[in-house]
């Protein structure tokens, strides 16, 4: 793990705390989030992507194009973590072609894809027809495969809006992990995005992920996110009901680390810390630690719009790489990203982004000191119950509840960010003040959709009526 920190990760890390003070140029982002289609055959309640081609069908033309997404590719060169967003990314029938050609050219060490799981068979298929080419042509690449799950049973039908939902994802986690016998660079997980519509459900949404027995579970939360054309929609719950829920999130990941080794250790210990900043984060609307995005990190649009994050979107572009040639540099290097970074470093937009604050973890030495702590705690409990001096689980180890004795991020570090409400409070902090829990009311059924999707497969499902019972249906 550490060799891998100071050889792979650390160099470039320096790369962007140099660039962000203007000392060197940018260099190339260590995260390249690209999504692959707005295509999705999903009817979520908490994104309106898929609502995209039912209105203006034309669009679906102006996606990049196989052969553009190769020239992209080839332009930017070596990143770590590549990954593929959406839309639902299995509805690209050439995603094989698409994840070939980035470890070809972004030699990526991690790929990441998550799915809505709505079509377990093609998913199989189409994820043997990647791990058959990596074996041959990328065998030290890691492959993640992350389906949703946003409640159990009909509840998480409801929240993605498809009845049938949720026994395609149980089908579709049991055919991947089926596929790990063959290929263990195969990770399975699960993701649950915590928001308005299932917090109040999260204990038995956790307890049915744990049983499902996958390498991860791992939870974000909801955010209005431009890409997602969901500003405004009410899904991000408040930051005391957020803190409470998170605790068991925190408890599964402190026991795991008591097991974990190498990057396992590290990317646990960052877990924890993450859900400590989204805390801070709902009850402060501000950036908790200086953000990396659009250096670190950097995400591209189906269309190819070059953004800093999702959050922003087009809304803050770097420009579009249809007009450059293909040629990215020219867009991570032109006068609009010099603009979105010093607006970012101003610290004029703030979010719990979980793709941005990992790599905003990594670059904050306050942040990793807060890691090496909880990973030495772990370390210290793991030895004190193998001696029999301790109980092997700690009951209740939230650092959000629990602060830790070196805070996190604040004005120190040499960085400029001027958005410090703990300071101008005089060291007060105002956590649970700003928010009071409302049930949301819930939206109205969505519509089906109307049909842009050759590549669907039967087993898409179909929208579901009327919520399950819940405070969701209250209204
Ligand atoms: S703080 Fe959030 S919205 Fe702002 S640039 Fe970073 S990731 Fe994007």
């Amino acid at each position: 793990m550490l060799k891998r920190l100071a050889t792979e990760i650390a160099p470039r890390m320096m790369g962007y705390k140099l660039a962000r003070r203007g000392l060197a140029p940018v260099p190339a982002p260590i995260n390249l989030t690209y999504s692959v289609t707005n295509k999705c055959n999903s009817r979520c309640r908490s994104c309106d992507i898929w609502k995209i081609y039912p209105a203006e069908k034309e669009k679906l033309a102006d996606e990049l194009t196989l052969d553009q997404i190769e020239r992209l590719f080839a332009s930017i060169g070596p990143v770590y973590f590549f990954n593929i967003s959406g839309g639902e990314p299995f509805l690209r029938a050439d995603l094989p072609q698409i994840i070939a050609a980035g470890c070809k050219h972004l030699k990526p060490k991690v790929v990441h894809i998550p799915t809505n799981a709505l079509m377990p068979a093609r998913i199989e298929a189409l994820t043997v027809e990647i791990l058959a080419w990596m074996e041959i042509h990328a065998p030290k690449v890691t492959l993640t495969l992350k389906p949703s799950m946003d409640g159990v049973g009909d509840d998480h039908d409801w929240v993605r809006g498809v009845a049938g939902n949720y026994s395609k994802l149980m089908d579709t986690v049991e055919r991947l992990k089926a596929l790990q016998a063959r290929w263990p660079n195969l990770k399975v997980g699960v993701g649950t995005v915590i928001s308005t519509m299932n917090i109040h459900k999260l204990p038995g949404i956790i307890d049915a992920a744990t049983q499902l027995n996958v390498d991860t579970y791992i939870s974000e939360v909801a955010e209005e996110r431009a890409e997602m054309r969901n500003v405004a929609s009410d899904i991000t719950p408040p930051q005391h009901a957020y803190a409470e829920a998170i605790r068991p999130f925190i408890a599964a990941t402190m026991l795991r680390l008591e097991k974990a080794g190498g990057m396992e250790l590290l990317t646990q210990a960052m877990r924890v810390v993450y859900y400590d900043v989204t805390t801070r984060w709902l009850a402060e609307r501000r950036q908790i630690l200086p953000c990396y995005a659009g250096l670190s990190n950097v995400h591209i649009s189906p269309y190819g719009e070059v953004w800093p994050c999702a959050i922003l979107g087009d809304a803050s572009s770097l420009g579009n790489v249809k007009d450059v040639g293909l040629d990215f540099w020219k867009i991570w290097h032109g006068p609009a990203a010099m603009k979105v970074r010093a607006s970012i470093k101003r610290g004029e937009c703030d979010c719990p982004l979980a793709n941005q604050n990992y790599a905003n973890i990594l670059l904050s030495p306050s942040a990793m000191s807060q890691v090496g702590q909880i990973i030495a705690q772990s370390r210290g409990r793991a030895l004190l119950a193998r001696l029999g001096l301790a109980p092997a689980s700690p009951a209740s180890p939230s650092p959000a509840s629990q602060r830790p004795t070196a805070p996190l991020e604040r004005r120190d570090q040499g960085e400029d960010h001027p958005f410090d409400l703990e300071a101008a409070n005089g060291g007060r902090r105002q956590r649970g003040l700003k928010y009071a829990y409302t049930p949301r009311t819930p939206s109205t059924t969505p519509p089906p959709m109307a049909g842009v999707e050759p590549e669907a497969p039967q087993s898409a499902g179909r929208p579901v009526a009327s919520p399950p019972p819940g405070p969701q249906g209250e209204a």
